[in-house]
């Protein structure tokens, strides 16, 4: 089959899926109480994509070339028996199978998502300090129980990534103790810039720690080494410790934008299709498909958008754009 490419000659490999726009987290720098609080207005359950609609758009998005497709949400966790979504997209052929979430809830999930078919996970984690990690969820949820979680994963046979996002005050001191706990464990840590998108006002470029100062502070401490990228589209820069005790990543997606290798599509919780992190406006899905469409016709629908992609946010980003109201992290995930 002819590969699926956009204006700038990027396939569509990745396919990132909201299952919900709820979380049980309140992270002031995502979903702020202010914003998410008692009468917040959520999605009701029939504006969501049901599982079986997600696995239908989801295989024609197989068919199109999508090899990876990661579950996020809001939480993803706490969208009621996710498993079984897990269960229908793992029946797809050819896919591996991610998910994105805060792992709060992994300790009781683990082993049903591995025994459905999950092959890895990405825990959200800032911070290993547990009155910053309170501070920050806003919840007051302890950290230990999300490195419990790791651990649930881990024992249950699923490869884990960890993932920290860097807001200069907010946790920035605790980069090196992130940077010790995973250190050995084979769990990759991968550190991210604070990015302006969703509930960011006021969002400026000094609270952006750069990809550049987190490996200078872990260096300092111990010795890394560059790894050169496994793959053109690779998000992370990776760096090995000198002595053996695995790989950290950084993710410079303000400082050193990479919008080039860009090979993602983002399908909301209400099945719109979004070609770019920072793009508002998602192009409907969920109507063509309770309306009948045939598998054809909804692949032409995702190839002519494809085909017309033309989104390089982060490379264009300036003073002006980074002003501008964007999608809500907790409604595309990331
Ligand atoms: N609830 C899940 C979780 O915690 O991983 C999935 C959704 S959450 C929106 C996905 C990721 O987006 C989290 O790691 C969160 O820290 C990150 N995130 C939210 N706002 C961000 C921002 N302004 N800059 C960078 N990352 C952000």
């Amino acid at each position: 089959m002819e590969p699926l490419l956009d204006t700038f000659g990027r396939p569509l490999e990745t396919l990132r899926i909201s299952v919900t726009d709820r979380c049980n987290f309140r992270c002031v720098y995502c979903m702020p109480k202010e914003v998410y609080g008692r009468d917040h207005q959520f999605l009701e359950r029939k504006e969501l994509l049901s599982f079986e609609e997600i696995a239908r758009v989801t295989s024609v998005f197989a068919r199109l070339g999508v090899r990876t497709v990661r579950i996020t949400g809001g939480e993803p966790l706490v969208r009621r028996n996710v498993e079984h979504l897990v269960e229908l997209l793992h029946a797809i052929p050819g896919i591996e199978l991610a998910m994105t979430t805060n792992g709060a809830l992994l300790p009781q999930k683990a082993e049903a998502l591995v025994e459905a078919g999950l092959d890895r996970v990405t825990v959200s984690l800032d911070s290993v300090d547990d009155a910053t990690f309170r501070a920050l969820n806003d919840v007051d949820f302890p950290v230990q129980k999300v490195l419990d979680g790791i651990d649930a994963a881990a024992a249950a046979g699923l490869r884990v990534k960890v993932n920290a996002v860097v807001k200069r005050g907010a946790n920035d001191d605790g980069i090196v103790a992130l940077a010790d706990r995973f250190r050995g464990t084979g769990h990759t840590l991968r550190f991210i810039e604070y990015m302006d998108v969703g509930h960011t006002n006021g969002w400026r470029l000094d609270d952006v720690v750069s990809s550049d100062e987190i490996v200078a502070m872990i260096g300092a401490v111990h010795p890394l080494d560059p790894v050169p990228p496994a793959r053109p589209d690779e998000t992370a820069r990776r760096y090995r410790y000198r002595d053996g005790a695995g790989e950290i990543g950084v993710i410079a997606s303000v400082t050193q934008p990479f919008c080039g290798g860009c090979s993602r599509a983002r399908l909301s919780a209400e099945g719109r299709l979004h070609t770019c992190l920072f793009a508002l406006k998602g192009h409907d899905l969920r109507a063509p498909l309770r309306l009948g469409a045939s598998d054809d016709e909804l692949a032409d629908g995702i190839r002519n958008i494809w085909r017309r992609r033309t989104d390089r946010y982060s490379e264009l980003r300036t003073a002006k754009t980074s002003g501008l109201h964007k999608v809500e992290m907790s409604y595309i995930g990331g």
